[in-house]
């Protein structure tokens, strides 16, 4: 087959980007991924032991206020009503996360009322002086006082980032909304939920397609001169690997999971369970059957996954932009490299080094094909 279009990468932006190819212009698209599965970091699989559906890469969930977003999706897939809850444990005690009205008064053992906690976090945050939050520590101090901070932002921030709060963008404390209420849902957008039959599914159902090819176990670097020459290519790899780190690596998390069949029917109640604790050396643990709690869960146990943060290194899975000064800077060079290049397009998390989230690597994806692709 000729192709006219190679994707590179069979992530959620790949496969949006493939399917808006072949559905609209008619023409065909090879999809290609060096692992051996397609979707990306969203990809599931079922526990062979128990059934259960667990996200290799960690949990994700489904969230959207793009009802753009929202309808292109459910062309592949339904979606379950589940409503994402976290609880996080410090020092032995459980709280709500992100901070509510729980987590303020269980903590300092009082009882506010909603409209009692600006003055009582504005006394709090008053005592620091910060006019202008320049970084993560300062923005979560300003929001909700040193001592919340403390608890529940500066020993999971330091786990996951391995750096010092001050080093890193405010923007990364900002994805947690701060609540003078009860309500404990992580999100608030309108649409939300987990595929149906899982994730594969739906990325199979997306590449579904008779215009679309795709071949697994192909790494575009090895495969480069094999493969068809003349057509445009959209690559979601990382943008530093694709010019061969020649202005130096961009710095990335990576993730390691410790899973366990634990033989218990439930064993925390709740798909997602951060530790705050510096001591504890993982940042959460995942419980995948809750995310579905529509299915039956035969085998009475379940499967749960320590989540451990580490530094990347050529050869691991990038998972975080970790976006220093130096990054951003780095970035600047790589994105003049590739406007410089014509027939190739750089996306996704990997490809712009954005901290996207699912709904928008589709968004940005889509927004690229109308610009682009018509
Ligand atoms: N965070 C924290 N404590 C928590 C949860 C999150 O301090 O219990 C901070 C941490 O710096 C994290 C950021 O908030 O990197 C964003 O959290 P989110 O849950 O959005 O991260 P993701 O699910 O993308 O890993």
């Amino acid at each position: 087959m000729e192709y006219n279009h190679l994707i590179v990468g069979a992530g959620i932006t790949g496969c949006t980007v493939a399917r808006h190819i072949a559905d609209n212009m008619g023409e065909k698209v090879l999809v290609i991924d060096k692992r051996n599965h397609i979707g990306g970091n969203c990809h599931s699989q079922i526990d062979e032991e128990t059934g259960i559906e667990v996200h290799s890469y960690g949990t994700h969930i489904f969230h959207t206020k793009e009802r753009r977003v929202w309808d292109f999706l459910n062309r592949f897939t339904e979606f379950n009503s589940y409503r994402h809850k976290v609880v996080t444990t410090y020092k032995g005690r459980t709280f709500h996360m992100p901070v509510n009205l729980q987590t303020i008064n269980s903590f300092f053992g009082i009882s506010l009322k909603p409209h009692e906690v600006g003055d009582f976090i504005a006394s709090k945050s008053a005592q620091e002086n910060i006019i202008n939050p320049q970084n993560l520590e300062e923005k979560a101090i300003s929001l909700i006082g040193r001592e919340l901070y403390e608890a529940f932002v500066k020993g999971y921030t330091l786990k996951q980032w391995e750096c010092d709060p001050k080093e890193l963008d405010a923007s990364i404390i900002t994805r947690l909304p701060f609540r003078h209420t009860y309500e404990c849902d992580y999100f608030t957008d309108r649409y939300q939920g987990l595929p149906w039959d899982g994730y594969a599914k739906m990325f199979e159902r997306m590449l579904d397609h008779e215009l679309i090819e795709t071949r697994l176990n192909s790494d575009f670097f090895e495969l480069k001169n094999e493969l068809p020459q003349d057509c445009r290519i959209y690559y979601s790899g990382p943008i530093d690997k694709y010019f061969n780190y020649c202005h130096g690596e961009l710095t990335w998390r990576s993730l390691r999971f410790e899973y366990r069949v634990e033989d218990v029917p439930d064993y925390q109640g709740t798909s997602v369970m951060n530790y705050a604790d510096i001591d504890v050396p993982y940042t959460r643990i995942h419980e995948y059957l809750h995310l579905h709690p529509e299915r039956e869960n035969k085998s009475k146990r379940t499967v749960t996954a320590r989540e451990f943060s580490k530094t990347w290194k050529q050869g691991d899975e990038p998972y975080y932009p970790v976006n220093t000064v130096e990054d951003r800077n780095r970035l600047e060079f790589y994105l003049e490299e590739a406007s410089g290049l014509d027939k190739v397009h750089f996306l996704g998390r990997l490809g712009r080094y954005k901290y996207y989230d699912m709904d928008k690597a589709v968004l940005a994806a889509l927004e690229f094909c109308d610009g682009n692709l018509k």
